[in-house]
């Protein structure tokens, strides 16, 4: 597919699309205080509705969702749904900003202003493609479908029940996502995936009260040290859990996986220093598949007795840990806890299991041989003119399990924000560069997946 002419109307319409994300940055949209969500609801609808997308505003329980559609000629189309969120961070501190967050202000080649980057830039750069498509062919290649949230930065409390209430209406064979950050070095990246959290408190109490540890030691028993046999007996020194079961699910590392992870930058000295680390002491496979294809138990927080100045001989009366989890796809909340707690009343049955947050939040990962990931690195690359790195799974977590456990689709992330897009502090911005380059990637893989889907092989 030639997308020459294409790419011309985008360049040639770069301004124009610049204006347009002025105008929605300059609409408040903070969906923690719901300051202005409605009102940039409505400016968003509109301007999808001016360049020619069939949109509404769909209700859910809390902030509504900016829908969208367009239609491809061919009634056998591929349909790629295009989820994004126009809901921004509260900006404080203000006094950090060098201009107003939401008086958008073009410097040195960037858009200043909170939402620019995460996520207004992010979701409008698909909007614009697909209105790029409208000029130069009459409809798109591929059939679209947008999904703009408006309360992703307050945890997507409704955004499961939104699409479980609208399974029809979102019907698609892949969910693209573009939010967060390229590579730091400007590389192109494509993400499959991340991992999930849940968060634990184990418990344990002794006696009523402190106790005196001479008086009584021997006789009143000590909470830390239950605690402590439970932990142990729980990691063993090199990471791995104990608890029966707890890698059952755990997809293997395939072929696909260590190609990918071959392909990865690795430089242990760098690394070692973005955590404060002289190097990172294993190997760059070992690295990379714990971060992204392992789980991790972590202990967040200890306490127990006294620290303070002096000493202090007492027999604590409690202890307390805090963990959490970061889980990999497929592993369940449910099941895990259930594991935990079965494990933990095993070793020592005082001691407590309390589950922190109502289901954590589950892992998610689209497998790196899924036929639509090469043709998306493909429309990367010749948009780009680099191939991206392909990012299996986050380490973080992020709220993409809905796709593929609600709607039964699977999810691939482009993100076009520069590395220092500063997203939730102060002088926010998009490198206009990277918006354009956004733009004209969208345009890009809408064309790559018409061509494999018109090949078949997707
Ligand atoms: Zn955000």
């Amino acid at each position: 597919m030639d997308t020459e002419k294409l790419q011309e109307t985008i360049d040639r319409r770069r301004e124009e699309f610049v204006d347009t994300l002025a105008t929605l940055v300059a609409q408040p949209s903070i969906s923690a205080r719901d300051e202005g969500v409605a009102e940039c609801a409505e400016l968003l609808a509109q301007e999808m509705k001016d360049i020619g997308i069939n949109s509404e505003i769909l209700p859910t329980a809390g902030q509504p969702v900016v829908y969208g559609e367009l239609k491809a000629e061919d009634p056998d189309a591929f349909t790629l749904l295009c989820y994004g969120h126009y809901d921004v961070q509260p900006p404080e501190p203000l006094e950090l900003w060098e201009s107003p967050p939401f008086e958008p202000d073009v410097r040195d080649g960037r858009m200043y202003g909170r939402g620019t980057g995460d996520n207004k830039g992010q979701l409008l750069a698909h909007v614009m493609a697909a209105s790029a498509w409208l000029e130069t062919a009459g409809a798109p290649p591929i059939n679209l479908k947008f999904v703009f949230e408006g309360e992703e930065e307050s945890g997507s409390p409704n955004l499961g029940d939104f699409v479980a209430d609208n399974r029809d209406r979102l019907a698609a064979d892949l969910v693209l996502i573009s939010d967060g950050t390229m590579h730091p070095s400007g590389a192109p990246l494509i993400s499959l995936g991340n991992r999930g959290v849940i968060g634990v408190t184990l418990k344990a109490r002794g006696a009523d009260r402190d106790n005196h540890s001479g008086n009584k030691g021997g006789v009143a028993p000590n909470p830390a040290w239950m605690l402590i046999h439970v932990l142990a007996n729980t990691v063993d020194p090199s990471g791995r859990v104990l608890v029966e079961g707890f890698y059952d699910d755990v997809r293997p590392v395939t072929e696909t996986d260590r190609e990918i992870i071959a392909r990865l930058p690795f430089d242990p000295v760098e690394f070692g220093a973005t955590m404060g680390l002289p190097t990172v002491d294993m190997p760059k496979e070992e690295y990379y598949r714990k971060i992204m294809l392992e789980p991790y138990f972590n202990i967040s927080g200890l306490l127990s007795g006294y620290t303070g100045p002096g000493s202090k001989t007492i027999i604590p009366a409690e202890a307390e840990v805090r963990i959490d989890i970061r889980t990999v796809v497929d592993q369940d909340f449910d099941d895990l806890v259930g594991k935990l707690r079965a494990h933990v009343a095993a070793i020592d049955p005082r001691v407590e299991v309390l589950v922190r947050g109502i289901g954590g939040m589950a892992p998610s990962r689209t497998p790196a041989d899924h036929p639509s990931i090469p043709v998306i690195a493909g429309s990367v690359e010749r948009a780009r003119g680099r191939e991206p790195f392909v990012n299996l799974s986050s380490g973080g977590s992020l709220p993409n399990a809905v796709w593929p456990r609600v709607l039964g689709v699977p999810h691939v992330g482009i993100p076009y924000a520069n590395a220092d897009e500063n997203n939730h502090s102060p002088n926010e911005n998009l490198d206009l560069g990277c918006f354009h380059m956004g733009i004209r990637t969208s345009a890009e893989v809408f064309a790559g997946l018409a061509e494999a889907r018109a090949e078949g092989r997707i």
